[in-house]
């Protein structure tokens, strides 16, 4: 028997719980990739699977170039997936759907211990077959994994553990080029979880023999819907990530926080990296603590990384040097890597203070006027990132609001600013006004934290930047404020991190351009509406 070529690098693995449903998303992702994966096993009755597979190879193209490369997966339940039946059950269904002309099966090890060594590797005689290994709850040392895995003669080993911190993926695709080196197989590894997607997006890089997408469309899926947890949509892995071609060498950039799957920086810092010729890519790198990321760091090993909620504080233990903002605020939400050594920025002061400037038409080296009064509602991270900015732009009059006194005060003392009830903002007038809570963020979109009554100031600055226009900022517009949108407090601080990791100029057109068009893919909601 001939087997099919060389694979393309990412498979599209479609579910659906009738023939018909299956049929559709497996057509719909044969539109974007030659080699799909039908998970023959949520169907309530996977035989029925065959039709599927037959019905899209008669239908699609015939050249051998271009036609359908199924691959036909029917888990048991007992290995995570939804098949209910025995093994011998399991392997007669991935039998016909072989013999039905699919290119690839993939049976895990648990069904392969179960059954004879003769049927296991029967089912590589007219298709490729994939042995895989699942853990669905850590990523432990992978090395017993392969020693399990190798007793079997298969085309492909698949290793699939859980990240549970950035360590894992780590450990994964260290695993992953040892084992190309050592066995001279085709192996497939990467983890699961949304800690895990670093690694499904660098896995080709470092020699996986394909990896897995979800079907363009499917991020906003309920998790019980997608084949696999943290499976990454085809249009994001292939166009946002590039996974297909990254090399060994591309330098690693990121998000690390918690959460950090709705950030837009993914978006905008690949679209800047491509379109600038800078081999790198940036990736979310979810971490619920920072224990061991050091560690982390040196070995994938990144180059940089932003930092958002809620480690912007306790990331300063791990750096080398801070720079001035960052010591003023208390806070960094970028670092570099260089030779080793952690030097962060905090441009979110950056975010500030160059919108500030453009609103006040204010030259580089000029300042704010004695009498100009500023005020900044709220007291986290990034009121302490407002009230840099307005100090190093001389502002004298600085009063602070928040609903907690205590932190109000504290920010009082450390920027000599006043502390007001919300109710003294009715009575008072100022030049500007800053917004610093996340109220009348996506999707609460029609909250607003101030009456129009309270909107005393001659320009409103909303750092909520989804929606890039808020409730708070349509307010102060229709009153004649002039606004200032956090959407372009957000561009101007990626753009900093932009230069600051590559030392080239943003392209802050694309960069705007990337942004509305991601912050138009979430339903409207609310005020909106
Ligand atoms: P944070 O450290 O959690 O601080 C949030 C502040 O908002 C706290 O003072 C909190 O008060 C206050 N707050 C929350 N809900 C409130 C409510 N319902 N009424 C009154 N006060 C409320 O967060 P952060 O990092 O400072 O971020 C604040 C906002 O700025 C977020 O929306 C974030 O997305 C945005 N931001 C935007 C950019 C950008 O580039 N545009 C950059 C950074 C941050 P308590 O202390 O009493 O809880």
């Amino acid at each position: 028997m001939v087997k099919p070529p060389v694979l393309p690098p990412i498979c599209i693995t479609v579910t659906g719980t009738t023939p018909n449903e299956l049929l559709q998303n497996a057509q719909r992702a044969l539109e974007h990739s030659r080699v799909v994966v039908l998970r023959l096993d949520w169907l309530p009755d996977p035989s029925q699977g065959i039709r599927v597979i037959r019905q899209l190879l008669e239908s699609g193209p015939k050249r051998p170039d271009r036609a359908p490369l199924l691959q036909a997966t029917c888990r048991r339940q007992q290995s995570g997936g939804r098949f209910r039946g025995t093994v011998a059950e399991q392997i007669k269904i991935l039998q016909e759907a072989s013999a039905a002309g699919c290119a690839l099966v993939d049976i895990e090890i648990e069904s392969a211990e179960k059954s004879s060594r003769e049927s296991v590797e029967s089912l590589g005689d007219r298709s490729l077959l994939v042995l895989s290994w699942h853990s669905f709850e850590e990523t432990p040392y992978l090395e017993f994994v392969a020693r399990l895995l190798q007793r079997f003669s298969a085309d492909y080993y698949k290793v699939v553990s859980t990240a549970k911190r950035q360590s894992d993926n780590c450990v994964a695709l260290e695993f992953l080029r040892s084992a190309n080196n050592s066995w001279h197989k085709r192996w497939i590894v990467f983890c699961m979880g949304p800690a895990g997607i670093p690694s499904r997006a660098l896995a080709l890089s470092r020699g996986s023999a394909f990896i897995y997408a979800a079907c363009p469309g499917s991020d906003g899926l309920a998790p019980s819907s997608s084949a696999a947890p943290g499976q990454i949509d085809y249009e994001k892995l292939s166009g946002v990530y590039r996974a297909d071609k990254l090399t060994p060498v591309t330098a690693i950039f990121g998000l690390v926080g918690n959460p950090v799957g709705h950030s837009l920086g993914a978006a905008i810092h690949n679209a800047a990296m491509e379109a600038e010729g800078v081999d790198a890519v940036y990736l979310p790198l979810l971490s619920p603590d920072l224990d061991g990321f050091r560690d982390a760091a040196n070995r994938y090993p990144l180059s940089g990384f932003s930092v958002t909620i809620p480690h912007k504080q306790n990331i300063l233990s791990l750096l080398d040097r801070l720079d001035y903002d960052v010591r003023m605020a208390g806070a960094a939400n970028t670092v570099r890597i260089r030779r080793g050594k952690w030097e962060a920025i905090n441009s979110d002061v950056d975010g500030v203070e160059k919108p500030l400037r453009s609103a006040f038409q204010l030259s580089d080296r000029e300042t704010l006027e004695d009498s100009f009064r500023a005020v900044v509602v709220g007291t986290g991270g990034a009121a302490r990132a407002a009230f840099v900015a307005l100090r190093k732009l001389e502002c004298r009059k600085l009063f602070v609001a928040g609903r907690t006194p205590a932190r109000a005060q504290r920010l009082a003392k450390d920027f000599d600013a006043t502390v007001l009830p919300f109710s003294a903002l009715k009575h008072d007038r100022f030049d500007l006004m800053i917004n610093a809570t996340p109220v009348g963020m996506w999707p609460k979109t029609e909250e607003c934290l101030l009456t129009p009554e309270q909107i005393n100031a001659h320009v409103v600055f909303d750092m909520v930047y989804n929606p890039a226009e808020t409730t708070l900022l349509k307010t102060a517009r229709k009153m004649g404020r002039k606004v200032i949108s956090g959407l372009d407090m957000f561009l101007a601080q990626a753009a900093r991190q932009f230069e600051y990791w590559t030392g080239l100029g943003a392209p802050t057109q694309l960069m705007r351009k990337v942004a509305l068009r991601e912050l138009a893919r979430f339903p409207k909601s609310g005020a909106d509406g």
